[in-house]
């Protein structure tokens, strides 16, 4: 990958949430970078705690300790004005564009809300720059007026997609974005987010539940298992050469287009159900379903580190 300087920096970031009298660990000490203009895909089954380290990154949950650096800038040190003038440049995008959009605002409230709490244009250019906004990403500018509940749930992404371009952010947290949506409408949102990445120079964290969803959109791809990030790579390394036994397995649970190479295809089937995150296996968090677990994936914790340039793992079998 070209050489691209660091936006974000991420450093044991931990966020825990106190359930009853036990504590569910939901990040748990998670440290990278993501690079100017680029696309980090972050994959992991339901409950690894993805979109968590994505709410906390934009500081939409408090952590519970570590850092996150925005173009060096300590994000949690902030006040709240400060914090404010911060949101304009991460935003972010929802898994069910319907949940989140307000169903008793019409489109040109929804967008113009993001404008209006950053005063970035008022009377005539407010209504300009909505119709602007929704010609952006391929909506009919006329239909402003209309409620969410008369569009289809591509057209509502697209919305949601709008209003966090509103406030012409630098990054985008994308939390499952085409995970609810019909199979035939994935690509063209995909599409539609990776010309706006072109056109803008916009930064992407692209969070989906399988590998198969981010091959395509991703510079980097990184795989969490409860709470922890357990590989990231350059996308060609990670996919070619993954080095984490979760990692291996879930890529050999996506079918191959060639009938040829299918028939051949190794499937790794995990064993057992993902542990609770409030009470997960001592050492290594994935021993219980790891197909080489030896006696010290019981005892230590593997350590997060650069196995090879640009190439981090956290397993045993590398330390
Ligand atoms: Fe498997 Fe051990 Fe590596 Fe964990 S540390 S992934 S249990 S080999």
């Amino acid at each position: 990958m070209e050489k691209r300087d660091t936006l974000i920096e991420v450093r044991n970031l931990k966020k825990f949430f106190k359930v009853g009298d036990n504590t569910l660990k939901a990040v748990n000490d998670l440290t990278f970078d993501i690079k100017r203009g680029e696309t980090l895909g972050v994959v992991g089954e339901s409950g690894c705690g993805k979109s968590t380290a994505g709410r906390t990154m934009l500081r939409l949950y408090e952590p519970t300790s570590g850092e996150v650096l925005f173009e060096g800038k300590n994000i949690n040190k902030l006040n709240r004005q400060e914090l404010k003038a911060m949101r304009r440049n991460m935003q972010m995008i929802f898994q069910d564009p319907y949940a989140s959009l307000n169903p008793r605002m019409t489109v040109a409230d929804i967008i113009g809300e993001a404008l209006d709490i950053h005063n970035l244009a008022s009377g005539a250019k407010r209504k300009e720059r909505i119709q602007e906004l929704l010609s952006l990403v391929s909506l009919n500018p006329e239909h402003m007026n209309r409620f969410p509940h008369e569009f289809s749930g591509g057209q509502r992404q697209r919305i949601g997609i709008a209003r966090a371009l509103a406030v012409e952010p630098k990054f985008i947290v994308c939390d499952e974005p085409i995970s609810a949506l019909d199979v035939s409408v994935q690509a063209q949102v995909v599409n539609l987010l990776e010309q706006l990445q072109e056109k803008m120079g916009l930064t992407y964290m692209f969070i989906a539940h399988d590998l198969s969803m981010v091959k395509y959109i991703s510079d980097r791809v990184a795989v969490m298992y409860l709470g922890k990030m357990v590989e990231l790579a350059d996308s060609e390394a990670l996919y070619e050469n993954p080095l984490h036994p979760y990692t291996q397995a879930l890529l050999s649970a996506i079918p191959i287009p060639d009938p040829e190479v299918e028939r051949k295809r190794e499937r790794i089937v995990l064993q057992g159900d993902v542990p609770s995150p409030m009470n997960p296996p001592s050492g290594c968090h994935f021993r219980t379903r790891c197909p080489k677990a030896m006696p010290e994936c019981a005892a230590m914790e593997p350590v997060w580190k650069e196995v090879k340039p640009g190439h981090w793992a956290a397993c045993h079998l590398f330390n």
